[in-house]
């Protein structure tokens, strides 16, 4: 293996320390850090995720509460716990976690959350203020992303960046903040021709697909940085599979994230992260 490693697991402990000093801060001032998380209580993968949220939020020292929704519940009681959830002084950030069940509608729970509890950064109102260049609440996966770049001293300016993938949530957005570090960014997605080709133009690549394995090691060009978001259950296997063959992609790349690992626990760093900012906002 050639390439080093973009560790995200240890990076995002760090993270975790830095935040809890601020939570203990918060906390001689009066104010316990809480967010407070949305989600469908039929899906396994879902509740796995929230549960290691709110594990992580426990040893900062932020409460977490969780809503549970399911197939009984309306868009009317959706919209009215997020109303509540926005007006309660005690609630800093709130987590829409996705998918909720199909007959609710998430676009509109998302317009109705307010962009100041935020924290992860996917509302209509962040989005905007993101791709305006407005401060506010960036997207939790690829303000990960960016950190384990930063962190490691990878820098953007000037090169070529391809993103594959197009969702709202991860990579337009990471697309986005690849290119106010001015990189030059190629978004690719399912209609993209020639992707091989595409991304062996890429310095920094971040693949973004949910397709286990699809980018393989001659898909790199020699020296480029790989980042894996892919988070993908394969029959068989023991733990979560990457977007990305890692093995071979490690034997051509100069850096690269593992999964599990890389970019999964920097996710939840930057949530934990933007939810102390959100408390320490009520101070300035
Ligand atoms: P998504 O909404 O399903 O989007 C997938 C994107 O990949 C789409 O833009 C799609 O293109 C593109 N795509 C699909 N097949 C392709 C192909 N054969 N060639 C090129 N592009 C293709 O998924 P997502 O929510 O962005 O998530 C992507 C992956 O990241 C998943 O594995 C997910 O589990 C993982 N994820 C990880 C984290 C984390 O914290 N690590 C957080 C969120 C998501 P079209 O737009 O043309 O359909």
């Amino acid at each position: 293996m050639n390439a080093q490693i973009l560790d995200g697991k240890a990076l995002s402990k760090l993270v975790r320390a830095q935040v809890k000093e601020r939570v203990d801060h918060l906390v001689a001032r009066g104010v316990r850090p809480r967010l407070d998380v949305l989600v469908a209580a039929q899906d396994p993968a879902s509740l796995a995720y929230v549960r290691m949220k709110r594990k992580w939020c426990e040893e900062a020292g932020i409460v977490s509460g969780v809503f549970e929704v399911n197939e009984a519940t309306t868009q009317a009681e959706l919209l009215a716990q997020i109303a509540g959830l926005n007006e309660n002084q005690d609630v800093h950030g709130i987590l829409l976690q996705h998918p909720l069940p199909k007959h609710l509608d998430e676009n509109e729970a998302l317009l109705a959350l307010g962009a100041e509890k935020d924290v992860d950064g996917i509302s209509p109102a962040s989005l905007g203020r993101l791709f305006a260049d407005l401060p506010g609440f960036r997207c939790a996966t690829p303000l990960g992303i960016m950190k384990l770049l930063a962190h490691h001293g990878i820098r953007c300016e000037g090169k070529r960046a391809v993103v594959i993938g197009r969702s709202v949530i991860l990579g337009k957005p990471a697309a986005h903040m690849l290119l106010q570090q001015n990189a030059t960014v190629t978004i690719a997605h399912s209609r993209t021709v020639d992707l091989r080709e595409r991304c062996r133009e890429a310095d920094i690549l971040v693949a973004a697909v949910g397709r286990p394995e699809m980018v393989r090691g001659d898909w790199i060009k020699p020296g480029a940085v790989v980042v894996d978001a892919g988070y993908n259950k394969v029959e068989g296997r023991t733990s979560d599979v990457g977007d990305v063959c890692f093995e071979e992609a490690a034997e051509v790349a100069s850096w690269i994230t593992p999964v599990p690992g890389g970019v999964g626990p920097m996710t939840v760093a930057s949530l934990l992260s933007n939810t102390v900012d959100a408390a320490e906002a009520r101070f300035a």
